[in-house]
């Protein structure tokens, strides 16, 4: 279909998309599990691209750099969580790169798409050691991880679990190994266990029905789960130390619930937390650090109309580990930063 972006404002940033990734938000999103949507809606929160024209007050890019634009496009600027640099926590509520009521009251349409027009507070540089097809998928599925992270101070000698190795677990091994963390992976695929390995993690657990987790008793100082729906949590809380965190930022259908036994929290002073996505300086350090750690998503191109087989198998667990639709544009990825 053919729509029109809105007119370039002052501190609007037109970008022409080469990249965008898939995730699994933008199914959730479509299929309605997470409230009802107004169609038509365009998905897509990992976006990037090349910026192609300034508003006469940009100050930050200029023609030619290379971009991303993640799961936020604005926010209220003004609340205490915008002022700290957590507009990802706005308490006005920030405007979604797809899905949320735009300033100018449309519906903001995501990058599935070949072209957008973003306010610069919201686009991140790409720095030129990262190439341009796998700069999308940090936008959501990176910072999704690194935030948690840098908010339980992974860093050496730190024992971490990564439960569920799609999209977010599997940046989420290269990261916290990164950080120096010891990562142990918790995945119902066994085909994932080389991979695991691969991208940095000790130990690989296969997570299926029945299975004995006991020799990993209060082996943890940080759990995150990264799975889309609903699953049994109750086998994962007794893995931590006292003190520790159980993270979740994968999320399923919102009428499904977090049910955790009664005991399994108190038992240990364990705690149950949250996380979404993260800031904007937030992203764009992330994005500094893999560039400088050589951390890559591992992405499959797929050309526009592979995006129903793609979907299809995300759902499937088929991904591996991140689909990243190739827009048509030049798509070079590698050409060196102007802007
Ligand atoms: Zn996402
Ligand atoms: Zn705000």
């Amino acid at each position: 279909m053919k729509f029109e972006r809105r007119a370039l404002g002052p501190k609007d940033v037109a970008i022409k998309l080469y990249y965008c990734g898939v995730c699994h938000s933008d199914i959730h999103t479509i299929r309605g599990d997470w409230g009802k949507i107004q169609y038509p809606q365009i998905v897509g929160h990992e976006l990037a691209g090349e910026v192609v024209a300034v508003g006469s007050s940009v100050s930050k890019f200029t023609t030619g750099a290379r971009v991303g634009v993640g799961t936020m496009v604005n926010s209220c600027r003004v609340c205490i969580e915008c002022q700290a640099g957590h507009e990802n926590y706005c308490l006005n509520g920030n405007t979604q790169t797809y899905g949320s009521k735009d300033k100018d009251g449309t519906i903001t349409q995501g990058g599935y798409s070949t072209f957008v027009v973003v306010d610069e507070d919201f686009v991140i540089n790409i720095p030129a050691a990262i190439d341009l097809a796998e700069a999308g998928p940090l936008l959501c599925a990176g910072i999704t991880v690194y935030s948690p992270f840098r908010r339980w101070s992974i860093s050496p000698g730190k024992k971490v679990a990564i439960v569920g190795m799609g999209g977010l677990g599997h940046l989420g091994v290269k990261l916290a190994t990164a950080l120096g963390a010891e990562v142990t992976v918790f995945t119902t695929s066994p085909d994932k266990i080389n991979d695991a390995k691969r991208f940095g993690a000790k130990e690989v657990v296969i997570n299926e029905k029945g299975a004995d987790f006991s020799k990993l008793k209060h082996a943890f100082d940080f759990a995150l789960d990264t799975v889309p729906y609903k699953h049994d949590l109750d086998r994962f809380i007794p893995l931590l130390k006292r003190d520790a965190t159980y993270c979740r930022v994968g999320v399923g259908k919102v009428v499904d619930s977090n049910e955790i036994g009664q005991m399994k929290l108190v038992l240990y002073r364990n705690a149950f937390a949250g996380s979404n996505t993260g800031g904007i300086q937030e992203t764009q350090d992330m994005v500094d650090f893999c560039a400088l750690n050589k951390i890559k998503p591992e992405i499959t191109r797929i050309p526009m109309n592979g995006i129903d087989d793609a979907w299809k198998k995300v759902i499937d667990k088929q991904a591996r580990y991140r689909f990243v639709i190739d827009l048509g544009g030049r798509g070079d990825g590698n050409k060196p930063t102007r802007g």
